[in-house]
């Protein structure tokens, strides 16, 4: 009888993936210099069209004309996936966690199986899974390939702006759906993304992380990126200090400190967090807030901001100036 990883070591049909440019740096697949190195191995499925949705702020999306080496404003090439995994299993104790981002193709379930097994064949570091929302007989599918984690990214913070950026293909409801059957299969190893800067206010994206976290559903909080050729190229990236004032307050609610019914809203914009200011300043002080946010050991460097800044997601701990700055960024409160 087969285990599911030897069994996909007799098939072996996915030959090639992408590998996120500061990933392939780490193993040494290519060569560049990182102002800061990626703690998690960041690799995406290889397909040759575009991704059958349309999300409007993605390079891969259906009509976007972006290069398809691009997710964000990080470079993917593609590469053999025989030498990637040679050079994850000389290199995994680089990492913290592996993350194959998929884009929806047909069959790329099989695909992200694969790739699952095979990793897992060469190392013990946990793998999450980010993909296109999923039924419960697919999320066993990939558990029982390996995956620790799956993550279906939810992007927009309300129902009209997920119909507005996100809609055609998917729904705001069959997201949420596909959360929650996730949830019950894998517990509290269920994350989604959101990104900030889609048109919500700091009320509304605040509510939605309320929601996400009532459910159990890990949040990593992305800042949106205007990159050439999407839908969305010339929307502008947030406001800093509203998207420090939303780290804030995802960091309060997932630390189980706070509670958006505690918080006071002005015209959208957080005016009270409803903690104690002397708690607040130990927290901001902290810098914790300000981290890369999502799966355990994730730290996606310059995903969403050039390392001149100005930084949305710090991947690594700020540095005391840094954090000086970040309070001026919150002096408004
Ligand atoms: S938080 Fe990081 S590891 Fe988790 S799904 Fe998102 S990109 Fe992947």
């Amino acid at each position: 009888m087969f285990s599911v990883i030897e069994l996909y070591r007799c098939v072996n049909l996915v030959e090639r993936v992408r590998v996120a440019f500061g990933t392939g740096v780490v193993l040494g697949i290519w060569r560049g210099q990182l102002a800061v190195a990626p703690t998690t191995a960041h690799l995406m499925t290889y397909y040759e069209g575009r991704c059958n949705a349309n999300c409007k702020f993605c390079p891969q999306a259906q009509g976007s004309t972006t290069d398809l080496k691009m997710l964000s404003r990080v470079v993917w090439p593609q590469v053999e996936l025989k030498k990637v995994l040679a050079a994850l299993g000389k290199n995994s104790n680089e990492f913290k966690r592996v993350c194959i981002q998929a884009v929806n193709y047909p069959g790329v379930m099989d695909d992200l199986c694969e790739l699952v097994a095979r990793v897992k064949s060469i190392c013990s570091l946990p793998i999450s899974v980010s993909c296109q929302p999923l039924g419960a007989d697919d999320i066993r599918k990939l558990a029982d390939a390996g995956a620790e984690r799956v993550s279906m990214a939810l992007d927009a913070a309300t129902p009209e702006l997920f119909e507005r950026i996100k809609g055609g293909r998917y729904t705001w409801e069959g997201h949420l759906q596909a959360l929650e059957c996730a949830r019950a299969t894998l517990g509290d190893l269920v994350s989604t993304h959101l990104i900030v800067g889609l048109g919500e206010s700091e009320e509304e994206m605040v509510w939605t992380i309320q929601l996400l976290h009532d459910r159990g559903i890990t949040i990593g909080l992305f800042a949106f990126t205007p990159i050439a050729g999407t839908f969305l190229s010339d929307y502008p990236p947030p406001d800093v200090a509203s998207y420090r004032r939303i780290q804030l307050a995802r960091f309060l609610i997932t630390n189980n400190m706070d509670r958006v019914e505690r918080m006071r809203f002005d015209d959208g914009r957080i005016v009270d967090f409803g903690v104690k200011r002397d708690v607040l300043n130990r927290i901001i002080e902290s810098g914790a807030p300000f981290h890369t946010s999502g799966c355990f050991g994730c730290n996606r460097p310059f995903y969403n901001e050039s390392p001149r800044g100005p930084i949305y997601n710090y991947p690594r701990k700020p540095t005391s100036k840094e954090i000086t700055v970040i309070q001026g960024q919150l002096s408004n409160l």
